[in-house]
């Protein structure tokens, strides 16, 4: 990637033509039309607190140094600004008038009836910008580098500004734009930030059926230029539509579930909702489920994966009361401490298993109603626990 540094142009410059879009709250053009001050991976802009805008003004003004700018030059004459847009943005508010600043007394002062000395030197004063030219990856690997407004960027944010286009644009306008008035259904379902690209995100993986960056990123690649996003908005709300029909009450443990892959997994199989419902109750107050987020996936699996549900384990306690009143058994009748090796007729038939050789199991099984308490609770050698649990 090649950098060029340029210390010539003045914030005058740079503000001309400066256009400000009250409606999405960012600053869109400069540099007389040739600079995209928000490029389609920019954040929205989050500088509007007027402390933070004036102290832009009150650097300048005072002669302290803004920090560097960096654009990305994308053709002879057209630039997007890849760090310093909020700085940027600032700026041109406030020679568009859009805030004043406020002295000492509480007295505002909007640019254009500041005095003439210091309306000069904001307008002369230059920016220290470097222009950095480069291939897609080249620039991507860059990104990974710096962090825009002091928050890093993450994958989805760096794979928006490499795959920028008008795929990008009409998928954020879906899922990144948080006056979405779906977002309120969706988040019932999805985790994360709207903003930070966590929904757009999620609606990609389960249209590309991964969760692997590289495939989503290809994805996006595929689509780069496509005019539309029907293939990803029909999927993602096919997904949608399938659990909300399927679970008929949201929980709030449903947030987040890996859904594209149940969707591909689960959607063909018929379920009843009522009793899908009922099943979903039923388990939330049973209190050795200790992973109620697998209770879905346990349900759409047709109840047989137990290891889903982290069924709670017999306490310390329990096993050795249970152990010492086995083994005080096997020793007055000669056989052994685990009941199922004194079944057998090999040697094993009147070994004494020491307390570290066994572990404990549930006599009727947790999925047939056997509750973990000393009641239901014996112990087994290893080998014996394994095979019973594998059944
Ligand atoms: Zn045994």
């Amino acid at each position: 990637m090649e950098t060029t540094l340029n210390t010539s142009i003045t914030i005058k410059e740079i503000c001309d033509g400066f256009v400000y879009s009250e409606l999405e709250g960012k600053g869109l053009f400069g540099l007389s039309g040739k600079l995209t001050i928000q490029p389609e991976y920019q954040r929205n802009y989050l500088y509007a607190e007027a402390k933070k805008e004036e102290a832009v003004i009150k650097s300048v003004l005072k002669g302290y140094p803004l920090g560097l700018i960096y654009f990305n030059k994308i053709s002879d004459n057209r630039y997007e600004v890849l760090d310093g847009q909020q700085r940027i943005t600032s700026l041109g508010r406030f020679i568009t008038e859009k805030f004043p600043l406020i002295d000492d007394n509480g007295k505002p002062h909007y640019f254009g009836r500041m005095a003439e000395d210091l309306r000069k030197k904001i307008n002369n004063t230059p920016l220290t910008i470097y222009i950095c030219e480069g291939e897609e990856t080249e620039i991507k690997e860059w990104f990974k580098t710096i962090n825009i407004a002091g928050i890093p960027l993450n994958y989805q944010e760096v794979s928006n500004a490499i795959y920028s286009g008008t795929f990008v644009t009409k998928a954020k306008e879906e899922f990144s734009n948080s006056r979405n008035s779906n977002i309120q259904k969706w988040s019932a379902y999805i985790s994360g930030k709207v903003n930070r690209q966590e929904y757009l995100r999620t609606a990609l993986e389960w249209v590309s059926k991964s969760r692997d960056n590289d495939i989503v990123d290809a994805y996006m690649s595929l689509h780069r230029k496509d005019d539309n996003i029907e293939e990803l908005r029909n999927y993602f709300t096919t997904v949608i539509d399938w659990i909300s029909s399927t679970f008929i009450d949201v929980e709030n443990e449903m947030k987040g579930l890996e859904w594209g892959r149940l969707f591909e997994t689960y959607h063909r199989n018929p379920y009843n909702p009522q009793d899908i419902s009922k099943k979903v109750h039923q388990l939330f107050g049973d209190s050795a489920v200790k992973n109620r987020k697998g209770i879905f996936e346990y349900i759409l699996g047709g109840e047989k994966d137990t290891t889903l549900l982290e069924i709670r384990l017999f306490e310390e306690s329990t096993k050795r009361v249970v152990y010492t009143r086995q083994t005080e058994e096997a020793n007055k009748h000669d056989k052994s401490n685990c009941p199922l090796c004194a079944l057998g007729k090999d040697n094993n038939s009147k070994r004494i298993w020491k307390y570290s050789e066994m572990d404990a199991d549930h006599v009727t099984a947790w999925s047939n109603g056997g509750a973990t308490d000393i009641k239901n609770c014996q112990m087994l050698c290893k080998t014996h626990n394994c095979a019973k649990g594998n059944r």
